[in-house]
């Protein structure tokens, strides 16, 4: 439908073109056969190019911005057989138009290449746009009206399940609490025939109703989990709340022995992620941490031509897992147009900031009992680092507490020092590298470490992360873009959805302003230029992945991967780079989406 429905907004367009005389006669077939028979591109375009030569889509009339340093801005770009054949003026780029070439007018609009989103997680963007969306409920009532809705249209059995109920949010109390928390009844009274389970939006506890603990086997004796607890009420019934480990009961009900989601389940989730993706702008994605099982659920969907964005994968597991799977799964180029690659190790040093688990190097400023978590042993993570240097995997490890990127920093420059002495070959990555040590940022550009950022958590986390780690330590060492970039480190950037939407206009916004929802600006100095935003956001991005030949700039012979913006985000004033909408999104020189609303 992309395609018919951008030729008929061609057609509209065809003012401009008849300057060059094809516009009289397309006028003409329009009031012959109607606007569709004018759609037909090959009915208003009709240039002298030969067939075997001509592009298949060219994109002109506004402006291009490339990102490639030798060019930075162009008037118009030709694709053919998937990649960028030629860029330059209008009038070098008519000669490549034929009957057959679909043209993108921008009628003054921005082009630029397709977003790198750089860290990710593409199956929970799936899985999220699946659950019901309970973070936008300010009342528990609203809660189970969405529930009850969702049993009204589903069938007796189906799973209702929903994710980021704040209890804090609601502007009701239920009629029920146990320790605080709402019980199984009015979900259970909501749907009754359909198993409920509604996860928290810490991801540290859920809620489910009757239906789904009694297809969990739950009863008054069903011992607690290590590291889990049941809440059960007065009469040591289950109450519906499942902390921690206690969750797994409930989602083993659900499917299979790790709670995993079916095959038909994932496909769903694949294709909902890449619709997402698409109409958010993003062509190539680094998804941040996949267990072999959803590796393969990826490989199936690249088969059927249903992966929707490119990626770039990052497989989890143990280093039994890595070791035995490590050499079968790498993949630089699998399915059409380098649809999917796997060659991304993702480990854990410690936790996130917000829960006080980031591993601090001294204690939490509103907890000084606590330093933090360390969520891997240092010797189970140096082994990681053998296998992926033994199998050619890039390392990619969370880390977020300033101690955290110490360690891992450390464990990194070991294992260059005990391989060929070329560290930067590996392109090894920290995930976040949230907050630094002073001493450590110049780290990065030495070992030729990549700092794997997510500029929008700043302006979400922002106004309380000086609560954790007080004000010293929040501008010395948080979110310390520039003094990356300033010591030569690459820097690149995501948006860790679904923690945060996968939308890269909101990302930029943050990383140019750094303007938090308070409506303060945290430490402004750190914000990056808005050339450099958008390369953190692409070429950059795509180097974080070996792709850098591929994607991530407007280049000959790249893959035709590019963005149509309603405004131009590198000029506008900032307070309307937020209102940018992605109008098009063109991957392989194929228009993927188009804005229903769009000019
Ligand atoms: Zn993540």
């Amino acid at each position: 439908m992309a395609f018919r429905d951008f030729s008929r907004r061609s057609a509209a367009s065809r003012s401009d073109r008849s300057a060059f005389g094809f516009g009289a006669g397309c006028a003409l077939l329009g009031l012959v056969f109607g606007v569709m028979g004018c759609a037909d591109p090959g009915a208003e375009t009709g240039s002298g190019a030969p067939p075997e030569s001509a592009a298949d889509l060219v994109i002109w009339g506004g402006k291009i911005a490339t990102v490639d340093d030798q060019q930075p801005e162009v008037e118009a770009l030709a694709a053919k057989d998937g990649k960028i054949v030629a860029l330059g003026a209008r009038s070098e780029i008519e000669a490549l138009v034929s009957d057959a070439t679909e043209i993108v007018d921008l009628r003054g609009r921005l082009a630029i290449p397709g977003f790198v989103e750089s860290h990710a997680h593409f199956l929970s963007i799936g899985d999220a746009r699946i659950q019901l969306p309970l973070s936008t409920a300010d009342s528990w009532a609203g809660i189970v009206g969405m529930v009850r809705e969702a049993a009204a249209e589903a069938e007796p059995g189906e799973w209702i399940r929903g994710r980021g109920w704040h209890q804090d949010k609601w502007s009701d109390e239920p009629a029920r609490v146990v320790n605080e928390f709402p019980t199984h009844d009015d979900l259970t009274a909501a749907a009754p025939d359909n198993p409920v389970l509604l996860t928290h939006a810490s991801g540290h506890a859920l809620l489910a109703n009757a239906e789904a603990m009694r297809l969990a086997g739950i009863d008054a004796d069903t011992p607690n989990p290590a590291g889990g607890d049941i809440v059960r009420d007065e009469q040591g019934k289950a109450s519906g709340l499942f902390n921690e480990t206690a969750q797994g009961l409930i989602h083993r009900a659900r499917g299979g022995a790790e709670g995993a989601a079916s095959e038909s389940e994932a496909l769903k989730m694949v294709k909902m992620a890449g619709d997402e993706c698409r109409s958010k702008g993003v062509t190539s994605f680094h998804d941040a941490g996949s267990p072999f099982s959803d590796v393969d659920v990826l490989r199936k969907a690249a088969d059927e031509g249903k992966l929707g964005t490119r990626l770039w994968v990052m497989v989890a597991g143990s280093n039994e897992e890595l070791a035995a799977n490590l050499a079968d799964y790498k993949t630089a180029n699998y399915g059409d147009h380098d649809v999917l690659a796997v060659g991304g190790i993702k480990r854990y040093m410690d936790g996130a900031l917000g829960s006080r688990g980031a591993w601090l190097l001294a204690p939490y400023d509103d907890d000084p009992d606590t330093v933090g978590l360390q969520l891997s042993d240092l010797d189970d993570l140096r082994r990681t680092a053998e296998l992926a240097r033994e199998h050619g995997y890039q390392l990619a490890t969370h880390a977020i507490g300033d101690r955290a990127n110490r360690e891992v920093l450390g464990i990194y420059a070991e294992a260059f020092e005990a391989g060929d002495g070329t560290p930067s070959k590996l392109r090894w990555r920290i995930e976040h590298a949230q907050h630094l040590d002073p001493e450590d940022i110049p780290r990065f550009a030495e070992l030729g470490v990549i700092a794997s950022m997510q500029t929008v958590h700043c302006t979400s986390d922002g106004p309380w992360v000086p609560e954790r780690i007080g004000d010293e330590r929040s501008e010395a060492g948080a979110y310390v873009w520039q003094k990356l970039r300033e010591s030569g480190a690459a820097l690149i950037n995501g948006t860790d959805a679904p923690v945060e939407d996968v939308d890269p206009i909101a990302n930029y916004h943050s990383a140019v302003t750094r303007l938090m929802k308070n409506g303060e600006t945290f430490y402004p100095e750190q914000a990056l230029g808005r050339l450099e935003a958008l390369r953190s956001m692409t070429l950059d991005g795509a180097y974080g992945a070996f792709q850098e030949d591929v994607v991530g700039s407007l280049e000959v012979g790249k893959l035709a991967d590019a963005v149509v913006l309603s405004k131009d985000i590198l000029t506008v004033p900032a307070e309307e780079i937020r209102d940018a909408r992605v109008d098009l999104t063109i991957m392989g020189g194929e228009v993927v989406y188009r804005r229903a609303d769009g000019r």
